[in-house]
């Protein structure tokens, strides 16, 4: 396969900064490879090796992270903040309003609960149209900006909020979006803030995963809409509180499409990103090998465990870790999209798969360990060891 170019400025041969190869799902996909590289030329971090634009389309339709069972009105205070920042930009509330990429809709649901009344939202999973159709009665439709589902020039605004990071041609989505809108309107823009991924570093490697291929940084995000004829309006930096265990910080933009093209020069090289992202591939090492060393004292003679969790961190653990050499007795997880799989040989599910194994339970995530100690002693009561990652 071919390597992927600079998604901003189509340099070749970038500066490859860390390969793994995660565990998916028996069927997946998507390529469990991963291989981040920094743009020589203007410093982008991305995964030069993702799968093929088909294979995204069928992960996000069926075994997307955002089909969850929650409703936007349960996430809506998630995005109390990014909405304030939004108002602060963008105060007019009759503007019609398109959220590409609404996954579960919580931006939308705070949107609309600050007095926005012409929302629209479109996104590629199922789920997530449904749920925003059900619970807010918002115009949701199924699609990607390659095809978008709506008519050309219909919004004054498009809000796009974590949709950055997963294409694979954010410079074709630029004109989808800039067709979008009406003349003068504008895009709002809301991606993780790679230039501070070392310092919120709280699991290994997490930032590098199937689905995030682009890092961008403040000057990145900027570049990347210049180069496609947009002006800046307004760019940020903010952290969001998702749970009280995870914060995460993202950059943000206001810009607005210049008419015709307009081709700058090729970019700076941002080199604090291009550093920030090097010091976080080698403390992540560092913590995964941390890890790795505690499993294997915690695990010493053990030979079958059930895994918690059938996210990115078991992906990384069953192929990086002692987990590789052990039998996995099921990976159990509560997202229903993900019942009936199976994984590193094991089957996936709901608790129901412990059946009679009072062996090692070993919880893969950090920032959400002791909510599941809690449901498994108090709510399952089960007698098995836990074992969290850190000792
Ligand atoms: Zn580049």
């Amino acid at each position: 396969m071919i390597a992927r170019p600079c998604p901003i400025c189509r340099s070749v041969e970038p500066e490859i900064i860390h390969r793994h190869k995660l565990i998916l799902f028996e069927d997946h996909p998507l390529s469990g490879e991963c291989e981040t590289v920094v743009c020589k030329t203007c410093g982008l971090g991305f995964n030069q090796r993702p799968s093929t634009a088909e294979a995204y389309v069928a992960h996000y339709a069926a075994l997307s992270k955002y089909a969850t069972s929650f409703s936007p009105l349960a996430n809506a205070d998630k995005f109390s903040r990014l909405a304030d920042i939004f108002i602060d930009l963008y105060p007019n509330r009759s503007s019609s309003i398109l959220d590409v990429g609404c996954g579960a809709g919580g931006f939308l649901a705070k949107l609309k609960e600050y007095g926005y009344r012409n929302l629209s939202a479109m996104d590629p999973t199922p789920a997530c149209v449904t749920g925003v159709q059900r619970d807010l009665g918002i115009d949701a439709r199924l699609g990607v900006l390659a095809e978008p589902p709506f008519p050309p020039n219909s919004f004054d605004v498009v809000i796009s909020t974590g949709v950055l990071e997963h294409l694979l041609l954010p410079a074709d989505d630029l004109k989808a979006l800039k067709n979008l809108l009406v003349p003068f309107g504008a895009a709002f823009i809301v991606t993780p803030d790679a230039s501070r991924y070392t310092e919120f570093l709280d699991a290994p490697f997490q930032d590098f995963n199937i689905e995030h291929i682009n890092h961008f940084s403040p000057d990145t995000l900027n570049t990347l809409f210049i180069r496609q004829g947009w002006q800046k309006v307004a760019l940020g930096q903010d952290v969001l509180s998702h749970t009280p265990k995870w914060s995460e910080p993202v950059v943000y933009g206001l810009f607005r499409p210049l008419a015709g093209e307009n081709r700058s020069p090729l970019p700076a090289f941002d080199k604090k990103l291009a550093d920030n992202l090097k010091s976080y591939v080698r403390n992540s090492a560092v913590l995964l090998d941390k890890i790795d060393r505690h499993l294997r004292r915690e695990l010493a003679g053990i030979s079958e465990v059930i895994v918690w969790g059938a996210g990115q961190t078991s992906s990384l653990l069953l192929s990086q870790t002692i987990l590789k050499d052990l039998r996995i007795r099921a990976v159990v997880d509560s997202n229903p999209a993900y019942a009936g799989r199976s994984m590193a040989g094991a089957p996936v599910g709901g608790p129901e798969l412990r059946g009679s194994f009072n062996g090692p339970v070993v919880v893969a995530t950090i920032r959400e360990y002791q909510a599941v100690e809690r449901i498994i002693r108090e709510t399952l009561k089960w007698d098995n060891r836990i074992l969290s990652l850190i000792g």
